[in-house]
């Protein structure tokens, strides 16, 4: 949502914000701010022109970089190429750190956007911008941020509460950015990705609870939020 047109929605904002404010009794200094604003915030949503990029950062201010080998990814300029409307949660069937040398790794073939640790550290190896080959699914690749969690599919008891908090509020900040609704149909399984061969994150994760603390997370203050 708020993704698809803004380019001409927001060059349309500017222009009757402009208007409506010259017609109103405010400051020549106020307007010009105002009315350049949102044009200097939107102009990289014009198509064809990528968005900047500064190496090593993230897209959640709570995560450490690491980043995948560029054979695990394609480059993209999503939200605008391609739209953003589902998470996809995994299990690594291994441990964190078994999980980020596979994606380094050119020979995986495969990666996520995000791993999350048993003690709740996230670590973000690809960016949002870009589609992490994850799902086994093209499309659902292109339209989808992936999150792996460090674990067996078979032992719910890796899936801690620090990871399930982490993981809700990561969650909870990728729904926010691109207007996915919190929900079941929105959040889902690598299990539910249409043709998927995976069965994670299995009947040992808790989609009630994990649910609950996304929507919680979503409507926190801003300062609790990352
Ligand atoms: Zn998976």
């Amino acid at each position: 949502m708020g993704t698809k047109g803004t380019a001409g929605s927001g060059t349309g904002t500017g222009i009757s914000r402009r208007s409506v404010l010259i017609g109103g009794a405010v400051t020549a200094v106020g307007t010009a701010a105002l009315a350049r604003d949102p044009l200097k915030r939107a102009w990289w949503r014009l198509p064809g022109v990528e968005k900047p990029r500064t190496p090593g950062a993230v897209d959640y201010a709570r995560a450490e970089w690491a980043a995948a080998s560029e054979a695990n990814w394609r480059r993209a300029d999503r939200p605008d190429d391609y739209g953003i409307d589902r998470v996809v949660i995994h299990v690594t069937q291994g441990s964190f750190s078994s999980a980020v040398r596979a994606f380094q790794d050119p020979g995986h073939r495969a990666a996520a956007h995000y791993v999350v640790r048993k003690d709740g550290h996230v670590t973000q190896m690809i960016r949002e911008l870009d589609v992490a080959f994850h799902a086994g699914n093209r499309s659902y690749n292109e339209r989808s941020v992936g999150i792996e969690h460090e674990g067996f599919v078979e032992r719910p008891q890796d899936f801690t509460a620090a990871m399930y908090g982490a993981s809700a509020r990561l969650t909870a900040a990728i729904c926010g950015r691109y207007g996915i609704p919190v929900d079941r149909e929105h959040i889902i399984g690598h299990v539910e990705v249409p043709g998927a061969d995976h069965t994670d994150p299995g009947r040992g994760w808790d989609w009630d609870r994990y649910l609950k603390l996304v929507r919680r997370a979503a409507t926190a203050p801003a300062s609790e939020k990352a």
